[in-house]
């Protein structure tokens, strides 16, 4: 099982026990030698702190890391202190977003578009960092079409992007057609697929509202006809996410990235049953 392209996601801890909690949490996944790990980012900046400092954290205890950094709201100057204290702790790779606003925050800011803060981060720093953007097989729910979304996906790649780490998705046709049809404009960077590990329903239907992932209706039915039973969730979760893993590795997806949401388990089971293999 080629393991070159494995990563996993977390946010910031909010408090110091929550910190604590994470480090047990990434001891444990670093078990499964991810590539890297990555830190998201809150949109204007409210967990920049928190970012720097997990990213940080990681780094201490040898492993690499990734911070996400996203521009709506923020200004030039704002994003050049952040990519100069990054660079002065030596971070090599970052994930390019445009990030979304709370509603009531303010304006969009001076790089409205993930496209204008990969070209932003290429003019300032060069080739020092190896950046990620983001990709939606099932389309970004703001788009206008998702031809739209696609070339607007291809000009992230232009501005500079190394590669890509998709949304989450359930259905993984979108996916490889999304793949095909950026690779006929000539894209040529690989893009990672995004994993969610399905582990409670009533999160995972909000987070999915959220972003425009689609759960298939057998999958949604089959999830609530759980009910408050958790263990059948996890192990019908576990099924259904680790077959849609091999279907992507099968059909040629250069690597997985996890959305671990801070814990071990789900991740963990999905990765062994795919090691297993
Ligand atoms: P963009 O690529 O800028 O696209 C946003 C929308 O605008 C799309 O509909 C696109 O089609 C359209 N568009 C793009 N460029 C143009 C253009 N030049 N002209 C007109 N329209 C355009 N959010 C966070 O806040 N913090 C995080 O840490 C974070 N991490 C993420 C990690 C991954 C792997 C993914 C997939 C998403 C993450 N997000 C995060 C969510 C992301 O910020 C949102 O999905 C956001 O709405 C879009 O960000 P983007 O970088 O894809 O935006």
């Amino acid at each position: 099982m080629e393991t070159h392209n494995f990563s996993i996601e977390f946010f910031p801890p909010k408090t110091p026990e929550g910190a604590d909690k994470l480090r047990v949490t990434r001891r444990k996944l670093a078990e499964l030698h991810p590539k890297y790990f990555s830190v998201t980012f809150g949109a204007g900046g409210s967990t920049q702190q928190g970012t720097l400092d997990t990213v940080l954290d990681i780094m201490a205890d040898g492993q690499l890391a990734a911070p996400h950094l996203s521009c709506i709201g923020a200004t030039r100057t704002s994003i050049r202190a952040l990519l100069q204290q990054f660079q002065a702790h030596g971070i090599r790779r970052l994930v390019a977003l445009r990030g979304d606003l709370p509603s009531g925050y303010g304006g969009a800011g001076e790089l409205r578009y993930a496209n204008e803060l990969v070209e932003f981060i290429r003019l300032e720093t060069g080739d020092w960092f190896h950046i990620e953007v983001a990709a939606y097989p099932e389309m970004h729910p703001q788009a206008r079409s998702p031809q739209d979304d696609l070339l607007n996906f291809e000009r992230k790649v232009k501005a500079g992007a190394n590669a890509a780490i998709t949304q989450y998705f359930y259905n993984a046709d979108a996916y490889f057609q999304f793949v095909e049809n950026a690779q006929k404009l000539g894209v040529e960077v690989p893009i990672v697929a995004g994993i969610m590990p399905i582990t409670n329903y009533t999160q995972l239907m909000r987070f999915s509202e959220m972003c425009g992932a689609e759960i298939p209706r057998w999958v949604r039915l089959k999830l609530a006809s759980f009910g408050d039973d958790s263990a059948s969730i996890k192990a019908f979760g576990l099924d259904v996410v680790t077959g849609l893993c091999e279907r992507l590795l099968a059909g040629g997806a250069p690597g997985l990235h996890f959305y671990s949401m801070n814990q071990a388990a789900a991740t963990t089971a999905i990765w062994e049953r795919l090691v297993a293999k």
